[in-house]
């Protein structure tokens, strides 16, 4: 697939706009906040042309920004709390923070 510049960002803005009407649970938003979103790992062609917030892997995943953005202060909530009880000796250091 040839990938159109045009098209993608037609694309983004859609779902920028927010009227999905697929939804994603709260527990889903947690579940992904616990591990972290893999995206963009290398080159991303979507990222290039329409910006991290709104590529193909935060879209792929979230049916709008609204749940990105809660994804976003869940997984730094669950990052705090995670370098709190680090901190506190209760849990080993590698644990929960891949994929960042
Ligand atoms: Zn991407």
């Amino acid at each position: 697939m040839i990938f159109d510049e045009r098209t993608e960002r037609r694309k983004a803005e859609e779902w920028e706009q927010g009227n999905s009407t697929e939804t994603i649970s709260l527990s889903e938003i947690a579940d992904i906040a616990a591990v972290g979103l893999t995206y963009c790992k290398d080159y991303c062609s979507s990222r290039e042309t329409v910006g991290q917030a709104s590529c193909y892997c935060v879209r792929a995943r979230f049916p709008t920004p609204e749940h990105y953005q809660l994804y976003l202060k869940a997984r730094h909530e669950y990052q705090r709390i995670l370098a709190a009880r680090i901190a506190a000796g209760t849990i080993g250091e590698n644990y929960g923070t891949q994929n960042d």
